[in-house]
């Protein structure tokens, strides 16, 4: 392809032009943000996604900038923090990338830019796409911008818009995303001495009090419960309100909380969402991937790297076949649907089992995702 447009600038968005602007490609990114305004929250990464930051040439800025670690501590609540497991935590990437990297995401964000613009892929932020036209020369998307409506015509289109994507709706398919019942704060705080990897307490007033270090100083803190309507709660509503949900949880808990109780800057509320899209994932030229396509609990922290992948594979089967082929898109969903299927599917059942107070083989589910995505997608 030697002309493509992206509608989204995260993850998914960001890894496709920088596969398709490396291999040659015209590419502009199309993003709705009038700047990259990723959530000011931490993400973990599994090796998986290590792997394929590597494969983007990322991962030495990622790594220099992120929190790697091997291990996670399963606690129980109470003021001492009993220590019921900890693990070593299989690297799932292979054996050059660590098991787990946690990073503060607006850092991550900025890394990728950086790197599709050195690619010479062009970002057009504060431009929303709303419609999308396709006959057999090309794709039209039609954008919204303060300048007024225009259209850009792409011989492939990727829409990487996210969880709510108009890209999907533009091209009939149906599949939404759902919420799973679950909500989940997520505060950016300073990094207790110690807390050197992802501990997680199951039990209490929440399902899961976690956290995963981000940097020497920095991490960030979560607290799932019942989903709430918490629209419009002010960074101060939210820090007071988990600092008091926190109060059982004692060991590091104990710092995060006084820190809450001062008051944090970065924090955030949301709900879980699943969904998968089991037909094909494009009409035509158009095609979409990452959240647009699935979404899911964050259970086995694999969103980011499944949208990823979806990137790698899409730049893999478009390098390998000449032109946009039945035979390419039934490579790309041969080797996507099934496998972001099984990832959604997995982190799905470990929230019913926490949802139904049921103690469920969260382990063996652990095992199967980290055999299937220790594979190359
Ligand atoms: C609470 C929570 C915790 C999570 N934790 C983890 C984790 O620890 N590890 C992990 O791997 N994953 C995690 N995830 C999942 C991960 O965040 C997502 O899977 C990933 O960010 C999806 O990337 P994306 O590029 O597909 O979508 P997004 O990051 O949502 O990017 C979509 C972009 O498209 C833009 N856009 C939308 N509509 C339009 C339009 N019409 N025109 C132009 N632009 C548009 C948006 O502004 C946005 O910038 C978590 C998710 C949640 C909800």
């Amino acid at each position: 392809m030697q002309n493509v447009g992206i509608v989204g600038a995260g993850a998914a968005g960001l890894a496709t032009a920088i596969l398709l602007a490396e291999s040659g490609a015209d590419v502009v990114v199309y993003e709705a943000k009038p700047s990259l305004g990723a959530l000011g929250s931490g993400i973990t990464m599994q090796g998986n996604a290590l792997r394929a930051f590597d494969r983007l040439g990322v991962w030495e800025q990622v790594r220099a900038r992120s929190f790697s670690f091997d291990v996670t501590s399963i606690r129980a609540p109470g003021p001492e923090a009993p220590l019921v497991a900890e693990m070593h935590d299989n690297r799932m990437g292979g054996p050059d990338y660590p098991a787990t990297a946690g990073m503060f995401r607006p850092d991550l964000a900025e890394i990728m830019l950086a790197r599709a613009q050195a690619l010479g892929a062009r970002i057009r932020f504060g431009t929303r796409v709303t419609a999308v036209h396709q006959d057999d020369d090309g794709a039209t998307l039609v954008l919204a911008t303060d300048a007024g409506t225009q259209e850009a015509t792409h011989e492939l289109v990727v829409g990487a818009d996210g969880l709510n994507s108009a890209v999907r709706a533009l091209i009939g398919i149906e599949t939404r995303p759902e919420p799973n019942g679950m909500g989940i704060f997520r505060a950016f705080v300073a990094r207790p001495a110690g807390a050197d990897h992802t501990e997680l307490v199951f039990g209490g007033p929440s399902y899961i009090a976690g956290f995963c270090p981000t940097g020497e100083d920095t991490m960030y803190a979560y607290l799932v419960e019942d989903k709430q309507d918490r629209q419009g709660m002010t960074p101060e509503e939210g820090s007071k309100l988990m600092a008091e949900l926190a109060r059982p949880y004692g060991g590091h808990w104990n710092a995060i909380r006084a820190q809450l109780e001062a008051g944090v800057e970065h924090v955030n509320y949301t709900w879980f969402t699943s969904h998968v899209v089991t037909e094909p994932w494009n009409r035509g030229r158009v095609v979409i991937i990452g959240d647009a396509a699935h979404s899911c609990p964050p259970t086995v922290a694999q969103g980011a790297a499944q949208a990823v992948e979806d990137a790698l594979v899409l730049g893999d089967v478009l390098a390998r076949h000449d032109g946009l082929t039945e035979e390419l898109w039934a490579e790309f969903h041969g080797r996507r649907v099934p496998r972001a299927t099984t990832v959604v599917e997995a982190s799905n059942q470990i929230t019913s089992w926490l949802l139904a107070h049921e103690r469920g083989d969260v382990q063996g589910l652990h095992t199967t995702i980290s055999e299937l995505v220790s594979r190359e997608p």
